[in-house]
């Protein structure tokens, strides 16, 4: 894969940089994770007319605070004023949607769109422009992503990433359903949208 460089300062620094204080935040699995939402992001934008560097960006910081502790989030829920009704739910939500304002601060990242695609790669949203779907496309299929359906998520990526969010949205939703876990309020918004659409 063709490295990108970095011009238009969505992060004060290069794509380097940007990767080194990546690494330093998360779990060395973690961190080859991203490197294959990247890749995967990146081919994803170039098919559906989106920015390569939001999206190389947004990609490599998407689980930036994957790795962090529920105290510091529940900490940043309160410094920065989130909804407490975020105190409910756990690390999936929190790592996107608190995330998002830790990267802010930490990374000097301020463009909306890339914070936006962050706060709904877990769960996505009503509406979602063509980066967060890419992002949260791309966090599926990933190269490293070894589960039964792969091989069809990649397919319906590559031909139609509308389906590929509806596809998404729905195994993740009957894999949890099966599990007996709990459903975020937002991604249930998110399948009943998708379902009226269809
Ligand atoms: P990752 O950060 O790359 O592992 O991927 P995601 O950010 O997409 O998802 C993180 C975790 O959240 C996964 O294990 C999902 O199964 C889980 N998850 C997504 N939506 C929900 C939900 O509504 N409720 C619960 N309990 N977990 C969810
Ligand atoms: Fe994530
Ligand atoms: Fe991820």
């Amino acid at each position: 894969m063709k490295e990108i460089e970095y011009q238009q300062h969505y992060f004060p620094g290069s794509r380097q940089e940007l990767l080194q204080a990546v690494k330093k935040s998360v779990k060395a699995k973690r961190y080859q994770h991203i490197l294959g939402v990247e890749q995967a992001a990146l081919a994803l934008a170039a098919a559906n007319q989106v920015d390569l560097e939001q999206a190389s960006v947004a990609a490599l910081v998407h689980d930036y605070t994957k790795n962090r502790s529920d105290d510091e989030f529940k900490q940043a829920i309160k410094q920065y004023k989130l909804n407490p009704d975020l105190l409910n739910w756990g690390n999936f939500i929190w790592h996107g949607v608190v995330g998002a304002e830790i990267i802010k601060t930490e990374l000097k990242i301020t463009d909306t769109a890339i914070l936006n695609a962050v706060r709904r790669h877990t769960v996505g949203a009503k509406t979602m422009t063509t980066l967060d779907k890419v992002i949260y496309v791309a966090d599926f299929v990933e190269p490293g992503r070894d589960f039964p359906d792969v091989s069809m998520a990649r397919a319906i990526a590559k031909s139609d990433l509308d389906q590929a969010v509806a596809f998404e949205t729905k195994h993740t939703l009957s894999y949890l359903l099966n599990a007996s876990q709990t459903i975020y309020p937002g991604a249930m918004d998110l399948y009943n949208q998708l379902v009226v659409k269809n």
